[in-house]
């Protein structure tokens, strides 16, 4: 899950990218919004996080330019605004949820994963496709009796694989769903990935479509 950071503060970007990465989010970073404009096209990133007050220019703006042009991504704004109007006005706007400065990282993983569970409308903080479960808060996996916890990588793999049950997902699409900007890319990472994966939960864990890519199964076997 590839995070957009919107950020022109130094360390509390820094810490940032530090905290998602702990928890499998790759995070691509932008501190200015001449430099995020484009980035908020839409089908790199699964969330953004928005801080309002940026040296060229508003986050408020970003937002309503992207919402004006059908842009549907999650976006949760970060800010040290204590004005009650700008957060109003946020939320009006199309945020989906905001969080004040400075606040606990915790707090903000925990909104994060609510923004992202509304976005697919379940309720639920497990991701399950076929017999395969996963604990998007603990990153425990579970596969026909094994459980296991997952190393960030491998989480953030099958997280991809389980948001789309039942679709194949080509090496360059799971590449791009867990590698940030900038990131070298061994040619074999994905395959590497996925024999750690088998290993721990199981070979029919993870389904090859041969030409064509890896899935995870709708249906309970
Ligand atoms: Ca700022």
């Amino acid at each position: 899950m590839r995070i957009l950071l919107i950020e022109d503060d130094a360390m509390i970007g820094a810490g940032l990218c530090q905290a998602l990465e702990r928890v499998a989010m790759t995070v691509d970073w932008v501190k200015t919004a001449a430099d995020a404009a484009p980035a908020l096209a839409p089908g790199e990133h699964a969330l953004v996080l928005l801080d309002l007050g940026l040296p060229d220019g508003d986050g408020l703006q970003l937002l309503r330019a992207h919402r004006a042009s059908r842009g549907a991504l999650p976006i949760i704004i970060i800010t040290a605004r204590d004005s009650l109007d700008a957060r109003i006005a946020g939320l009006d706007l199309g945020a989906d949820d905001y969080v004040l400065k400075p606040f606990e990282t915790s707090e903000l993983l925990a909104r994060i994963r609510a923004v992202m569970r509304r976005h697919a409308g379940s309720a639920s903080p497990m991701l399950a496709a076929g017999e395969l479960t996963l604990d998007l808060a603990s990153h425990e996996a579970r596969f026909q009796g094994a459980k296991v916890l997952l190393p960030a990588r491998e989480f953030a793999l099958l997280r991809a694989l389980c948001a789309r049950p039942g679709m194949i997902f080509s090496r360059a699409q799971l590449e791009a769903a867990i590698y940030g900007w900038g990131e070298e890319v061994e040619s074999n990472a994905i395959d590497v990935l996925i024999y750690a994966i088998r290993q721990k939960l199981g070979r029919s864990a993870i389904r090859n479509v041969r030409g064509a890519g890896w899935m995870v199964t709708k249906d309970m076997a």
